[in-house]
């Protein structure tokens, strides 16, 4: 079986303190044939640290990982950027610097608002804050080329407390159907992302209907990660996401090099 990590961070992210070494050595010993290591790009964040991985220091010590590991493991250098569609060209200028393998795009703030905080739905009510947000990602798709896949799509669902957690798919259907249409003109992909599981939410991003509409659409380009943070939850619940798939019947997942597609038999 075909099983890789597309989303993992390290202590090069403002928000973890897990040493590579240990990310690593999980991988292998959980039978990981890839790996991405995708920390955090996130700048413009009104009352957040700015969580900017130093790239002239990150860059060159994965390249001599993947160097070292590649034998028994293959080692992505990945990043996750934080876009905000003001962000566009400056955000083009640092991807295209470094020869990323694979970069993840997220949208982790709006108008440099941190979605995870208050303040972003403060006097909304959810169908404005979740319009908004969906809103915001189409415009990152819309402003941005450089990236491989968007990530966890409809975690807003993880902020703004009990008032906010139903996501009403049905009122928001429209927009999302527009963002898969868009990421699939733009031959790129979506992330199935299994943090969902580690916050309460018993599920992963984005939902199961949201998946298997982008397939309807023709949707190809998949990848699976688990946001973790720490070398334990590497490839947590990805049993879920793989019997999910089966169950409608995908057989590739995606590979990426240099940010060059290609496609994994499953089994
Ligand atoms: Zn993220
Ligand atoms: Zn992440």
């Amino acid at each position: 079986m075909f099983i890789s990590d597309y989303h993992v961070h390290s202590e090069f992210s403002g928000d973890s303190i897990e040493k590579l070494e240990n990310i690593i050595n999980r991988a292998k010993e959980i039978g990981l044939k890839e790996l991405a290591i995708t920390d955090h790009y996130d700048f413009d964040m009104k009352n957040t640290p700015d969580f900017m991985v130093n790239l002239e220091k990150y860059v060159p010590k994965i390249l001599d990982l993947k160097e070292i590991h590649k034998k028994e493991i293959d080692i992505k250098l990945g990043l996750e950027f934080g876009m905000q569609k003001h962000l566009g060209e400056l955000g083009k200028k640092i991807i295209n610097k470094y020869p990323f393998d694979y970069v993840l795009s997220s949208v982790h703030s709006i108008e440099t608002i941190d979605v995870s905080l208050p303040e972003f739905f403060k006097n909304k009510s959810p169908e404005e804050a979740h319009g908004k947000y969906f809103q915001a990602v189409l415009d990152c798709i819309n402003a941005y080329d450089d990236f491989s896949v968007c990530s966890h799509l409809d975690f807003i669902t993880r902020y703004g407390g009990e008032k906010f957690k139903n996501l009403d798919y049905k009122k928001h259907w429209d927009i999302i159907e527009t963002i898969l249409n868009r990421i699939i003109e733009k031959n790129k992909g979506i992330e199935i992302n299994t943090s969902g599981f580690r916050y309460g939410e018993n599920r992963f991003y984005p939902c199961e209907d949201i998946v298997k509409r982008y397939f309807q659409l023709g949707g190809e380009i998949i990848t699976i990660g688990s946001d973790a943070h720490k070398a334990k939850d590497i490839a947590m619940n990805f049993k879920e996401v793989y019997d999910f798939l089966e169950s409608i019947n995908v057989k590739y997942i995606s590979s990426f090099d240099r940010r060059e597609v290609s496609f994994k038999k499953i089994k």
